[in-house]
């Protein structure tokens, strides 16, 4: 299947957790070449607003188990970041990249917001299939990254009932074949642990809590 070329090489993913050297000045030393960023959830929306704002990049993004209404600092309450790019639920073309997003997690209680059940995430990316056709038919692939907040099943998710990644997730890499997806949800309490696994062909990565990929070249 033909691979995109990307005008984009640098990509910085975030999640769940605010990294303090990003939530400063100086992420313009560190990161100020990325290209893009993808945020995969249970973020404060001044920290995608932070990023994009600094980086002067887009910030594409899907929403976390966590996310919903957050009160700004001037008192308005926002249900999305401003200047970000929320894919949740769609098939988004940043450029020649092609991305699709799926946010949320396994539901583990009744708190209706961003979270679903085995079935529902069936449904939500049943949803996403004519614009996956449609990119296949235009660029000769479906897509290139999936963003989404919870791991797949098996890969990289936990036991507990709120870490049990999607088995949607391992019919979606099957079918559709993205180069990455790119996940949050798990977080890591040791440095030295990379969570990188081949599904297929495609690189999951836990972007926990945050990590840069070069394209093609993890
Ligand atoms: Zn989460």
């Amino acid at each position: 299947m033909p691979q995109a070329k990307p005008t984009m090489k640098k990509i910085l993913a975030v999640s769940d957790e605010i990294v303090t050297i990003i939530h400063s000045p100086q992420i313009l030393e560190l990161y100020g070449d990325v290209d893009v960023v993808f945020g995969c959830g249970d973020l404060p929306y001044y920290y995608l607003e932070y990023i994009t704002t600094m980086l002067r990049a887009d910030v594409i993004y899907v929403y976390g188990n966590h996310d919903g209404v957050q009160l700004k600092a001037d008192g308005r309450k926002i249900d999305r970041a401003e200047g970000g790019i929320l894919i949740d639920g769609r098939v988004y073309r940043h450029h020649d990249v092609l991305l699709a997003g799926l946010g949320g997690s396994i539901r583990y209680n009744d708190r209706a917001r961003n979270q679903y059940t085995e079935r529902e995430m069936f449904h939500r990316m049943l949803r996403l299939i004519p614009g996956l056709v449609l990119n296949r038919l235009r660029f000769g692939r479906y897509l290139d990254v999936l963003l989404t907040h919870s791991p797949p099943f098996g890969i990289h998710d936990g036991k507990d009932r709120a870490h049990i990644g999607f088995k949607t997730f391992l019919t979606f890499m099957r079918y559709f074949k993205p180069r990455y997806l790119l996940h949050g949800h798990k977080h890591l309490y040791r440095r030295d642990i990379n969570e990188c696994t081949t599904y297929d062909e495609t690189q999951v990565l836990n972007v926990y809590p945050s990590r840069v990929i070069n394209w093609g070249e993890d």
